[in-house]
């Protein structure tokens, strides 16, 4: 996606991967590659809003940064995921209540940025841990346990099942009843059809991958990453292109 962007634009950079074992060693472990920038994906994005010398705009608000930019020797970070995801459902209409399952970096994101929206948010996770945050948040939080249902615009799956593996992000018994009562659902996953996602094409329920969140949040990184030297629609187009390829 990125390379595409520098390819067509011209833009002296390569954007490539490293597997990150410890989350504790990010900021050491950017600056020892001699990064520029970089992207940060699960489960490290708590971890480097931890390792960041500042932090800007909306990962300020929500504690999780995907995005990272060495800004004259600093740690600079950035979260570009929500914004990514409202591009991702603008063509849904009129969303005004939400499900989110899980209650990761992702989930944070979003529903933070939902709530700013003025959407109704309600957060079920697999355990009670990480719930505390979306209740201060005002949102309605349920475990597996004690979920009682609501009806939905619709329903988000934020968590990882799914992603290496073929599992429910809930008991399926109780996805069934929830996507009984929902017009709308999304995965944060992308490139393939998740037993998530396999279900809602089951019962007929309009749905999407995370194809353009990924882009969403990727044209976003990468107006920062290039440090807005070029307008967003010429981003967009290049990375567009790397999704046919
Ligand atoms: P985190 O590790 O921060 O959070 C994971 C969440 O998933 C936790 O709430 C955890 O529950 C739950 N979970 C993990 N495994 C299971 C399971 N087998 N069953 C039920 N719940 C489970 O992850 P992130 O929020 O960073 O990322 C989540 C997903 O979103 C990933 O698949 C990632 O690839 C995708 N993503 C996609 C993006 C895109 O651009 N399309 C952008 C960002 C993320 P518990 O609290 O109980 O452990």
């Amino acid at each position: 996606m990125h390379n595409s962007v520098f390819k067509a634009l011209a833009y002296d950079a390569c954007y490539t991967r490293t597997h990150l074992l410890d989350g504790a060693k990010l900021k050491a472990t950017f600056f020892d590659l001699g990064l520029s920038g970089a992207n940060v994906t699960v489960p490290h994005k708590e971890a480097a809003f931890q390792a960041c010398d500042a932090v800007r705009g909306f990962a300020k608000t929500v504690g999780v940064v995907n995005t990272l930019i060495n800004e004259n020797g600093k740690l600079i970070g950035y979260n570009t995921d929500a914004d990514g995801f409202m591009y991702a459902i603008s063509e849904f209409n009129s969303i005004q209540n939400i499900l989110i399952i899980g209650a990761g970096g992702t989930a944070k994101a979003l529903a933070a940025k939902f709530k700013e929206e003025n959407i109704d948010v309600t957060v079920l996770n697999r355990s009670e841990g990480r719930l505390p945050y979306f209740k201060e948040l005002g949102c309605q939080t349920y475990s597996w346990e004690n979920f009682e249902l609501s009806k939905y615009d619709l329903v988000v799956n934020t968590t990882s099942a799914g992603l290496k593996d073929e599992e429910f992000p809930c008991p399926k018994e109780l996805l069934v009843n929830i996507f009984d009562a929902t017009s709308y659902v999304a995965d944060a996953i992308y490139g393939k059809l998740t037993p998530f996602l396999s279900l809602a094409k089951e019962k007929n329920i309009i749905y999407k991958d995370g194809a353009d969140m990924l882009l969403g949040q990727g044209v976003l990184a990468n107006e920062l990453f290039v440090n807005f030297a070029f307008p967003k629609e010429s981003i967009k187009k290049a990375m567009s292109h790397s999704f046919e390829i």
